[in-house]
């Protein structure tokens, strides 16, 4: 028997699954169709939220607001679930480079940057010397970690408790609407979202709309090293996940003609591991996914604009973590309470440019 639901989701990565926990928070029905890819961006990242990233030291855009916004969120999907699956961590960063350090420095006299980096105590740094070969001088950046594959168990099966979900692939160009409505499989409704990541250019519905995904490569080691409880930063992440177990990332690559695990990539990463750990540890696993990068750097959202109730929710190249629950409200407030969507995430930004 067919059922009506307030809006049918295509992907149930981190976007999709925030994007449905999101609805049912408010009270929204939904079914969400997800093809379970375990090597999807999604369970490939190892979560982090840092506040200031690259070579230029840049907060990361909206940094304030978004805190405000992901700290309660995460909190209280933990409680409901109880489960742990969300952290402040430091983030040890080595900047053996002094034009970097006076720049770093320069920036930490604002203290819209202060309260989120500082310098490494002489202690700090010697403890950390005698585990790795950790180059000094080196920064402790406040950040935190969604462990996403945690996260994402527990979102599946709460919306399979609440509402719908299909595990299943949805051939996304033979979806068709009928009197204003689109229907799959058993589900139909006036509001069909793509969440699909980098699989959004695998149809014509929103190739346009400035998708340039990045291919980006990690490794899973096992290591004797002594046990580190921080993340470390030099050159490479080494994330701690459980005992003596690493995510060592990222390699990346733009415009690569495969999502496949590359040699050039395995390599650039053992050369850099070797550097911070030398040779003690075990490759457990070489992964690689596509981050869903849009060319202005910011997210696609919102209506097609020739297709009446098809929308993309997409683009969070690589802060999916921290961007994702923050748009999924804004994205809820734009469909069911008439709210305008800002106009640097608006999709239709791509459409004029097509
Ligand atoms: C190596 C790496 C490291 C990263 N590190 C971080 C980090 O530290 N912090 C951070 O915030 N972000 C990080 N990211 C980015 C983060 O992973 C992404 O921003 C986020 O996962 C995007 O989620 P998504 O749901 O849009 O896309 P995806 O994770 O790609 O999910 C798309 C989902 O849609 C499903 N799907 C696609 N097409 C269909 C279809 N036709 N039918 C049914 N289902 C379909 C897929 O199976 C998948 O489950 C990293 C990414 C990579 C690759």
């Amino acid at each position: 028997m067919s059922r009506e639901v307030d809006a049918i989701i295509i992907g149930g990565g981190l976007a999709g699954a925030n994007l449905a926990l999101s609805f049912l928070n408010k009270g929204i029905s939904c079914a969400v169709f997800d093809k379970e890819d375990l090597e999807s961006a999604s369970y490939v990242a190892s979560g982090i939220i840092n506040p200031i990233t690259g070579r230029r030291f840049v907060k990361t855009w909206l940094y304030d607001q978004l805190k405000e916004y992901f700290i309660p969120y995460y909190s209280t999907w933990e409680d409901r679930w109880q489960v742990s699956f969300f952290n402040e961590v430091n983030i040890f960063r080595s900047i053996p480079d002094n034009k970097l350090v006076n720049d770093l420095d320069a920036k930490l006299a604002d203290p819209d940057y202060a309260m989120y980096c500082r310098p490494m105590e002489a202690s700090e740094g010697e403890f950390l010397r005698q585990k790795i070969n950790f180059q000094l001088p080196g920064y402790v950046f406040f950040g935190y970690q969604v462990n996403t594959s945690i996260f994402l168990e527990n979102a599946r099966d709460y919306i399979t408790e609440n509402a719908f979900w299909i595990n299943d692939k949805i051939s996304l160009d033979s979806v068709n609407s009928t009197n204003g409505k689109y229907k799959i499989k058993d589900f139909y409704s006036k509001r069909l979202i793509l969440a699909c990541g980098a699989q959004a250019l695998d149809s014509s519905w929103f190739n346009w709309a400035g998708l340039n995904p990045n291919r980006g490569e990690v490794l899973k080691i096992t290591s004797n090293i002594p046990q580190l409880s921080d993340l470390i930063k030099q050159k490479i992440f080494l994330v701690p996940e459980s005992q003596n177990q690493y995510w060592v990332g990222s390699y990346s690559t733009w415009a690569p003609s495969t999502e496949k695990a590359s040699e050039e990539g395995k390599n650039y990463l053992i050369r850099h591991l070797k550097n911070l750990i030398g040779l003690d540890y075990r490759i457990d696993n070489h992964l690689a996914a596509f981050r869903p990068a849009i060319t202005d750097r910011r997210p696609v959202i919102g209506e097609h604009p020739q297709k009446n109730g098809l929308y993309a929710f997409n683009g969070f190249g690589s802060k999916g973590t921290s961007l994702i629950p923050y748009f999924a409200d804004h994205f809820y407030n734009y469909l069911f309470d008439g709210k305008p969507l800002a106009e640097e995430v608006d999709v239709a930004r791509y459409w004029s440019s097509n």
